[in-house]
């Protein structure tokens, strides 16, 4: 684990890189959230995010983020989670998190809610669309996405925030850019149809942040570039 000081100088660079990407976008630097992905890293990774005022942090396992929050129970920072979840584990995604960012099939959105109804919660939600058709990756389908929402704004313990994708991993800048072009249009479409704002699209990591701001993105999730890569 890097130390503070080293956090702090990766922090200053990836700032750097938003601050500019926003200018270029024509866009607020306030209109991009940087939500640090402290996954496969120490609860100190998510201390130093909240120390440096970051109080959003994104996990992708139930387990691994169960023993942080339990460890970290002095943070007060959300937790969201960001990858694949099994549906016979959304009772524990439930409990634990302040948002599931990668609602990603009928089954899981089903199970949620119904775990968030007998929780007594209204749990907030992305639906991750795979627009970039990566065999590799989850999410719904660009034509699937129609019936998932109208299943999730039916949840009644579930509001829906907006989307999110993941890009395909590719040297060629276009096909990301394809990808996050693709989820704010499916975006836009949505939200004019279902009369719903999806304010929330969250794309953009670490390789690929400059290319999601420029494409929409109001939140951008990033591990290597604050952290260092994972061990
Ligand atoms: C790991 C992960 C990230 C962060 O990726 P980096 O390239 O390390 O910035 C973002 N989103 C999801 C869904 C992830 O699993």
């Amino acid at each position: 684990m890097i130390s503070y000081d080293e956090f702090s100088q990766n922090l200053a660079t990836v700032e750097a890189r938003i601050v500019s990407a926003c200018k270029r976008a024509k866009r607020s630097r306030e209109s991009v959230l940087l939500m640090p992905v402290t996954k496969n890293h120490p609860v100190a990774a998510v201390d130093y995010a909240q120390r440096a005022g970051l109080l959003s942090v994104g996990e992708n396992r139930v387990q691994e983020a169960a023993s942080k929050v339990k460890e970290g129970s002095d943070l007060a920072v959300r937790w969201e989670l960001i990858g694949h979840l099994q549906s016979n584990k959304a009772k524990d995604a439930v409990a634990i998190f302040d948002r599931v960012q990668s609602v990603d099939s009928m089954k899981l959105l089903g199970r949620l809610n119904r775990q968030a109804e007998e929780q007594g919660k209204r749990l907030p939600i992305l639906l991750q669309c795979n627009t970039g058709e990566d065999p590799n990756k989850y999410g719904f389908r660009v034509d699937e996405m129609e019936s998932a929402l109208e299943a999730a704004l039916n949840a009644e313990s579930l509001e829906v925030d907006g989307l999110m994708t993941i890009a395909p991993l590719d040297d060629d800048p276009e096909i990301a850019k394809t990808a996050f072009i693709g989820l704010r249009e499916l975006r836009d479409q949505l939200a004019e149809r279902f009369h719903v704002e999806l304010r929330e699209l969250s794309m953009g990591m670490t390789g690929d942040l400059e290319i999601a701001i420029a494409a929409g993105s109001t939140q951008i999730r990033v591990g290597t570039a604050l952290y260092g890569s994972r061990g």
